[in-house]
């Protein structure tokens, strides 16, 4: 009798837990930085990604199901308020309880000014959310460049914030966090030196970049990127503005013109149609990559190998 309340009581139980998947304590939004998080976490559970695929973080909106989960989870991880635009009102919803960390204002991140004027493209802070002018106070932030990320230094200060943070929700996972971060910054070492090398050939070879996401890459390994061809929102692309590109990359001397798969190629291919520059592309979010703790490491290479693919002479 005994044994047969059990087995009911472990059926119950079952189906509750199918019923009512337990909600994710961790959120993070981009897949660079989840990459991270769930390399601190490791095996002590699982981290939930927002942006997935070729989702930009620059135009992103949320759904409710991921406000409710934003809700009922304990940290959320992100970039900062100028690369998640979508997330600052949701961020002021949010429950007191949840810990929003943005990895921008953390102590020891190399943090990089918006490049404008000459050949890069003129920043558009409408596309960030500012457009109705309702006095948000980040005013300071708007200069700085978001994509902080694709600097490999800037990662291992993130990785400390994140073994931190996730120790005050679970002081019992202290010492498997602290681990799991010194192998994660290894590993990231041994690629930051393995990208180095990738890369030195080619850093003398000037390139055009699509939007201007990797300063903080082209600073770690010295590259030459000499323009970008559009800012995060799309614009329609007239006659002249085309010609103006084009005489652009010429006069750049750019090599190759560096696509991503967040946006539609349509723009880079008609500039490029024209000039001596060849088409490559760059991904700097890690859209065609498999989320996971693998993910940040692979992303450092895998820029390297679109810039040694296109740039090799
Ligand atoms: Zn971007």
């Amino acid at each position: 009798m005994k044994t047969y309340i059990l087995a009911i009581g472990l059926v119950l139980a079952i189906v509750a837990r199918g019923n009512a998947a337990p909600a994710p304590e961790v959120v993070v939004t981009i897949a660079p930085l989840h990459s991270l998080v769930q390399g601190v976490m490791g095996e002590t559970g699982t981290a939930e990604l927002l942006l997935r695929g070729t989702a930009s973080p620059h135009d992103f909106q949320l759904k409710p199901s991921q406000m409710k989960m934003m809700q009922r989870a304990r940290v959320v991880f992100y970039i900062g308020e100028n690369l998640e635009t979508f997330l600052v009102r949701a961020l002021e919803a949010l429950p007191e309880n949840v810990d929003k960390v943005a990895m921008m204002d953390q102590p020891g991140m190399t943090i990089l000014d918006v490049r404008e004027g000459g050949n890069w493209e003129e920043h558009d802070h409408s596309a960030h959310g500012h457009q109705d002018g309702d006095a948000h106070h980040h005013h300071d932030h708007e200069a700085v460049n978001p994509h902080i990320w694709l600097d490999p230094a800037n990662a291992i200060v993130m990785i400390k914030t994140i073994a931190k943070e996730l120790s005050a929700v679970h002081p019992e996972n202290r010492s498997a966090y602290k681990a799991n971060a010194l192998s994660m910054i290894s590993e990231i070492e041994a690629s930051d030196e393995q990208v180095k090398a990738m890369l030195t050939p080619v850093k003398n070879v000037p390139f055009i970049v699509f939007h201007d996401a990797y300063p903080y890459y082209e600073k770690r390994y010295g590259l030459t990127a000499v323009g970008s061809i559009v800012l995060e929102s799309g614009e329609a692309a007239s006659a002249k503005r085309i010609a103006d590109l084009r005489q652009k990359v010429k006069d750049s001397g750019a090599v190759c013109i560096f696509r991503e798969p967040q946006f539609s190629d349509k723009l880079s291919l008609v500039v490029a149609e024209g000039t001596e520059a060849k088409i490559g592309t760059l991904d700097p979010i890690g859209a065609n990559l498999t989320p996971g703790p693998g993910l940040y490491s692979a992303l450092l290479k895998d820029i390297a190998d679109g810039m040694v693919a296109c740039l090799n002479q």
